[in-house]
């Protein structure tokens, strides 16, 4: 589940309360947008229930994502949502337990005067017991694993001392009695961090017009100079953008990836070589054979079960689309999955396409994609009922895991 978050508005000062995986807010007094960009992991504190003596942070490294993994000759997949104590400091609680889920959180504040214990779990660590409850049944090999989608975030507990008593802050109760109090937190600790959220102004660099995005948007798009922008190193840098336009006025614009590169270790170039490779049926994409391969990905977040399926089903149409660099007026669904995260998607997507999974895995660890050039594409699709159906190649997206997909 996505936690609640508190913030101030960078502009007036009011509180504006967010979904942790929101990047665009909109302030509900002043109406300003800023984008919430941070180089790294994002920092939350929880809420100390009394505001008393001074607060010590111990940090809980979060993971969050859908994980995938090539296990003897199938593909498995799961969701998982794990948090635990980044430092070894005596008597913390393991895990976070419900607090997250029944507070509103806040982003850490470089300024506040507070302690931090020191991070000492690896980021890699909290990934490995993430991979551990993921595939952790039966004793077949794993030949590769992603994270995609992921979350890594470190949230803080408030803790603080009475006498020579660590209590934690948020459920105001005992934790342990430290021997030598004070010193021994002296020395876990370190004061303040330079870590701080920048707010960037949702104008267009191109033309000064507002940029639109939804509240889990990572790629903005201005409307009146036709241009894409996602968020690096504290400013936006325009995205190479086009959209196959239909007919249809009540078409829904769902974006892809697609991605030019090279699969290392397997010398894919062209299409037929992805045919022959992963054995495809003589007659997939006959027409399509001698031209350049590409990979599509779904830009937004599903079930894992069907953004598997989509890569798959995209890779393999190798769409003609002829796209325009045009923002769809309305029904454009959000890019909520950048593109870094797209390209990790390139190795399970050929190993869901693969029809000799038993040649092919094996070969998995020794392969790697170097990203070329890389494109995001809104394809039409037909709203029905429950689904929603690609013009051209009739694959179909149920709506209710695509908004189950949003709290990813
Ligand atoms: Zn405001
Ligand atoms: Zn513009």
């Amino acid at each position: 589940m996505a936690y609640r978050v508190e913030q101030e508005c960078p502009q007036c000062g009011a509180p504006v309360e967010l979904e942790e995986t929101d990047r665009l807010i909109q302030c509900p007094y002043c109406l300003v947008k800023s984008f919430i960009f941070t180089p790294d992991h994002f920092r939350f504190v929880l809420p100390r229930k009394a505001e008393r003596e001074r607060t010590i942070y111990a940090p809980y490294l979060r993971f969050k994502g859908a994980v995938f993994f090539c296990v003897d000759q199938t593909i498995g997949y799961r969701v998982v949502d794990i948090n635990h104590a980044g430092s070894s400091f005596n008597g913390l609680p393991v895990s976070l337990g419900m607090r997250p889920q029944a507070l509103k959180m806040r982003y850490l504040s470089p300024t506040e005067e507070s302690i931090l214990l020191k991070v000492e779990m690896k980021p890699s660590d909290i990934l490995k017991r993430a991979a551990n409850l993921s595939s952790g049944s039966g004793p077949g090999q794993v030949f590769h694993r992603v994270f995609i989608g992921e979350a890594l975030s470190v949230i803080y507990l408030p803790l603080f001392l009475k006498g020579n008593r660590l209590f934690d802050g948020v459920l105001d109760r005992p934790l342990t009695e430290l021997s030598h109090g004070g010193e021994e937190i002296d020395a876990a600790t370190r004061l303040s961090s330079r870590w701080g959220l920048t707010f960037i102004p949702t104008l267009c660099p191109g033309c000064g017009w507002n940029l639109d995005g939804e509240r889990d948007s990572v790629v903005l798009f201005c409307a009146n100079c036709e241009s894409a922008w996602k968020a690096s190193k504290g400013k936006f840098i325009r995205m190479d953008f086009g959209t196959d336009s239909s007919k249809d006025p009540d078409a829904v614009y769902m974006p892809f990836w697609k991605m030019a590169g090279r699969v290392q270790g397997l010398e894919i170039e062209s299409f037929a070589d992805y045919v022959r490779i992963t054995n495809q049926p003589v007659t997939a994409g006959e027409s399509r054979r001698d031209k350049a391969m590409y990979f599509w990905v779904p830009a937004f977040k599903i079930r894992p079960k069907l953004f598997l399926n989509l890569a798959r089903h995209f890779t393999l149409a190798q769409l003609e689309a002829n796209p325009k660099p045009i923002v769809p007026a309305k029904h454009r669904h959000p890019v909520t999955l950048p593109l870094s995260e797209a390209e990790q998607a390139v190795k399970i997507t050929l190993a869901g396409s693969a029809m000799n999974k038993k040649e092919l895995f094996p070969r998995l660890p020794g392969i790697r994609f170097e990203p070329g050039r890389s494109r995001l594409i809104y394809l039409p699709f037909r709203e029905t009922v429950h689904d929603l159906i690609q013009e051209k190649t009739n694959a179909a997206i149920n709506k209710n895991a695509l908004a189950f997909g949003r709290s990813l």
